[in-house]
């Protein structure tokens, strides 16, 4: 079953850029996706398209059924409770402890107290952070930071998870950890990952699903695919 479908979308903004031309793929639901490209390819234009940070020019959008593209502004909220989105700067709060910035996300939503706390620890534990909960973000590693976002974005449940150069300010040995965290959220939770990255090492040791921008047109999507060098 598809979770994503994207039907002939173009993107071009406000300054006249076309950054995405005509792009049609499916997603199935429980997938781990790579999309892969040079700098100013569009993979954060089509990744933000799937939150509605951004509204395609034309085309249809349609991920868990909601046609995204023709959401009203109002409804934009219900989407988001359904899709986690991790940045490649992790964007944690600096005043607020570990627990605190993942039992926010909960709190944002209005989930009971109890609810929040269990599932806080629950999705602290999955990525290996239950022994930090009480340390605030200055006090640990750029992977560990990261690994928090990752506990924030999957806090709630969510169908899917957007990951926009999650490892792009992490050397080797923390990207391999934090591949390896969301390789068990994609096995244990059965969410659908896709995950924006420069990383060829990564894309060549994981064979997952590989989509290919050049230039905001997809140019290969590939099942157990591998970087592809054109881009
Ligand atoms: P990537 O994530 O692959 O680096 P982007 O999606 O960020 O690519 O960018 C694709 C193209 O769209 C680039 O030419 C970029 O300059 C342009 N672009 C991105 N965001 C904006 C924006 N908000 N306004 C105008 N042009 C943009």
């Amino acid at each position: 079953m598809d979770l994503i479908r994207l039907k002939n979308i173009y993107k071009q903004y406000k300054n006249g850029v076309t950054a995405i031309y005509d792009a049609t793929i499916s997603i199935r639901k429980g997938a781990f996706v790579f999309v892969i490209g040079g700098s100013g390819s569009g993979k954060s234009t089509l990744i933000k398209m799937l939150y509605r940070e951004e509204k395609p020019t034309s085309g249809q959008i349609v991920v868990g059924g909601v046609n995204v593209a023709k959401l009203r502004n109002s409804k934009v909220y219900k989407l988001r409770r359904k899709v986690g989105i991790v940045f490649q700067d992790y964007r944690l709060l600096p005043k607020l402890t570990v627990y605190e910035n993942v039992a926010f996300a909960m709190e944002v939503i209005g989930a009971p107290k109890k609810m929040a706390r269990h599932q806080t620890l629950k999705a602290l534990e999955l990525v290996g952070l239950k022994n930090k909960v009480h340390n605030y973000p200055n006090q640990l590693s750029g992977g560990e930071q990261q690994r928090v976002a990752i506990a924030r974005a999957i806090v709630n449940n969510p169908k899917l998870l957007l990951c926009d150069e999650p490892t792009g300010n992490l050397d080797p040995e923390r990207s391999k950890e934090i591949m390896e965290v969301l390789e068990l959220i994609n096995e244990k939770r059965g969410t659908t990952i896709i995950m924006a990255t420069h990383d060829k090492e990564i894309v060549n040791r994981m064979r997952k699903q590989v989509v290919t921008l050049k230039d905001g047109r997809i140019i290969s999507n590939e099942e157990e695919g591998t970087y592809n060098e054109v881009v």
